[in-house]
């Protein structure tokens, strides 16, 4: 059996000033598992909702942090491909589908973002969403579901996390205000994101830059405005005439006096 995954598309996309490469190896539509998984993938059933996020709508309406412990993989690949690999096609994931696993630098896509995954514990249901407007939300039915892997605040996996979080939000004009969730968010009594929970709003706050960083990205370059030329003209009145010839005789003698400048307006 083949140790490693071959992506089936390499996606590099622009995070502000940065770039992050996503592999995709998406679970074909239709996949059915070949062993019983969980309570609800046995043999023969689909390994993936294969359903629309948002009621069919395909949009998310946030996304959904999680943490997954570090495992010990052989050289040449990495965790976030060997999560990949063990959610499919090794069947090893106890029923879970999530959309990204990443590790350090490494993303890996496993689901589309229009599509549902199995993730947050909360089938089929929806609870308040953190958006005043008093919206509902459901972990499963309408987020994209990150793995964050890490055995312990690991900076590099979370940076990494961050941007592709930013990425999201800003892709499906989200907010890192309000569409950031995390698996506690829909499930309480589970402590996941287990190692980001004690720092979210700093995690949190690492994506608001992440994010504000496109939005400076994608404002047009205006040239710098260039400062009016000030014209301002100030005369030096010697009198004023109701008849013209009057005007002229002052001129004349200024004009005499050295003043040659003088005229008529
Ligand atoms: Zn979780």
């Amino acid at each position: 059996m083949a140790t490693f995954l071959k992506p089936d598309k390499i996606l590099t996309v622009k995070v502000g000033n940065s770039t992050l490469t996503i592999k995709q190896k998406i679970i074909p539509d239709g996949t059915l598992s070949t062993k019983d998984i969980c309570e609800y993938v046995k043999t023969g059933q689909k390994i993936k909702p294969q359903a629309k996020l948002s009621g069919g709508i395909g949009k998310p309406k946030g996304i959904t942090i999680h943490n997954t412990e570090m495992i010990d993989v052989p050289d040449g690949t990495n965790p976030a491909e060997q999560y990949c690999r063990a959610t499919f096609p090794n069947l090893n994931m106890g029923g879970v589908v999530v959309h990204f696993w990443i590790y350090k630098s490494e993303i890996w896509q496993q689901l589309s973002e229009d599509e549902r995954g199995w993730h947050a514990a909360d089938g089929s249901t929806r609870r308040k969403s953190q958006r005043a407007d008093g919206s509902l939300i459901g972990g499963n039915l309408d987020t994209i579901a990150l793995e964050i892997i890490e055995s312990g605040e690991d900076k590099e996996t979370e940076e990494t996390a961050a941007k592709l979080v930013a990425y999201l939000l800003d892709k499906y004009g989200l907010s890192p205000k309000t569409d950031i969730y995390t698996h506690q968010y829909f499930k309480p009594s589970k402590a996941c994101p287990y190692y980001i929970i004690p720092h979210l709003n700093r995690f949190i706050k690492m994506v608001t830059d992440f994010y504000d960083e496109i939005q400076t990205a994608k404002k047009p370059v205006v040239p710098a405005p260039t400062a009016p030329e000030i014209k301002k003209w100030y005369r030096v009145q010697v009198g004023a005439f109701s008849v013209k010839s009057n005007a002229e005789a002052l001129v004349d003698k200024l004009q005499k006096q050295g003043y040659k400048d003088a005229y008529v307006v």
